[in-house]
């Protein structure tokens, strides 16, 4: 990183193709691929990851948001986009980008039946998303038949494929609630055979359900937090490559007396002489509050300094005491070394939410593979 970079998250794509091939290694080689690319790809950079993803041979990406996936387009993507929780005011806008909906209830495929009769569609794929336990989005079973008979007499859509998704794949003590899921999701596919027109794919893993039950990947996969270098599982997140590596630079080096306070609101007080750096990013760049009071702490020439009170807006201070470093010095939040998942467990959250909570106020910059 040049010394004029302030903070910077650097986005590496040799990195992603690793997690890719890793992911891809556990699956059968005819299984589809969709790679997940919500929330600005996990917080990296959405574009460069779905172009990488493209040139990698996935064959779907998944967004939340129907204007995910329209920026994707603009961005020149032209593989299947699935929208995983369209909205039933953006309907319209799926069908001249080309994005496919998940129907996920009556009301939602109701819509979507006018919204695609009105333009004169003809086979319009679709995804129907069934609800097994995790309570969130999805048609119920016993929906199925009026569903069926509704897609029967449609001659404006298809269904392209029906999915499901996992509530506690990551967790081992959960076992017979997955494989009760499991179960749940194969009496739909029976049922979806026989009543559903159009031979659809079914899809029911997310990364950690390829971990763990790779034998229920059906005829795809939807990955995303794996691609980015995180499992939910130490051992194979030694295997796995961390994509996105946030850095920052020392703005100023203070030298604080015993009794002194440090920060908003007097966050930390020293009680012997401590030496702190101020740091130029802030909660406004995705690191939150929960990270203050020493629950996140960064590394600087390999060594843990903890950030101390309150972080601020565009400002974070950490204690540097006993560490040899100057203004101007490289500081990592998370990479290589430390992972995101390491810096979210200090605030007792996890990579997830830390990666796609950055703020695109932070400058990406993409390394080529
Ligand atoms: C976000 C999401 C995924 C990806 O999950 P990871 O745990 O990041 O692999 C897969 N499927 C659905 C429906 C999702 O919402």
């Amino acid at each position: 990183m040049p010394e004029s970079r302030g903070t910077v998250l650097e986005i590496h794509l040799g990195a992603l193709a690793h997690n890719y091939r890793e992911l891809r290694a556990r699956i059968r080689p005819e299984t589809r691929f969709l790679g997940v690319v919500k929330a600005y790809g996990y917080g990296s950079d959405a574009a460069a990851i779905a172009r990488k993803l493209e040139a990698l041979g996935a064959d779907y990406l998944g967004v939340a948001f129907t204007d995910e996936g329209v920026y994707l387009r603009q961005q020149g993507i032209r593989l299947p986009i699935l929208v995983l929780h369209p909205q039933p005011g953006d309907l319209g806008t799926l069908i001249p980008h080309c994005l496919e909906p998940s129907l996920y209830s009556p009301r939602i495929l109701e819509r979507f039946l006018q919204v695609a009769a009105a333009s004169g569609q003809e086979d319009y794929p679709v995804h129907l998303k069934f609800n097994t336990g995790l309570n969130r989005l999805g048609f119920k079973a016993e929906d199925l038949p009026a569903l069926a008979e509704t897609l029967r007499g449609s001659r404006n859509l298809i269904v392209r494929s029906v999915f499901s998704h996992l509530a506690a794949s990551d967790d081992p003590g959960e076992a017979d609630f997955t494989r009760g899921q499991i179960q749940a999701f194969e009496e739909i596919v029976s049922a979806v055979r026989s009543e559903v027109p159009g031979a659809p794919f079914f899809h029911l893993l997310n990364t950690s359900g390829v971990l763990n039950y790779p034998e229920s990947q059906w005829d795809m996969v939807r990955c995303g937090i794996g691609l980015y270098g995180y499992s939910n599982d130490p051992k194979t997140d030694a295997r796995l490559r961390p994509v996105a590596r946030l850095l920052t630079r020392i703005s100023q080096i203070h030298d604080v007396a015993p009794g002194e306070w440090v920060g908003y609101n007097k966050g930390f007080q020293a009680g012997e002489a401590r030496r702190t750096a101020t740091l130029p990013i802030g909660h406004a760049d995705g690191i939150g509050r929960i990270y203050g009071q020493g629950a996140g702490q960064v590394l600087i020439g390999g060594k843990t300094a903890p950030i101390l009170g309150n972080v601020c807006m565009d400002m974070t201070m950490v204690d540097v005491t006993g560490i040899s470093c100057r203004e101007g010095d490289e500081v990592e939040f998370f990479g290589d070394v430390r992972s995101a998942e390491a810096f979210a467990a200090g605030a007792g959250t996890i990579s997830y939410e830390l990666l796609s909570g950055l703020s695109r106020r932070v400058p990406r910059e993409i390394i080529p593979e």
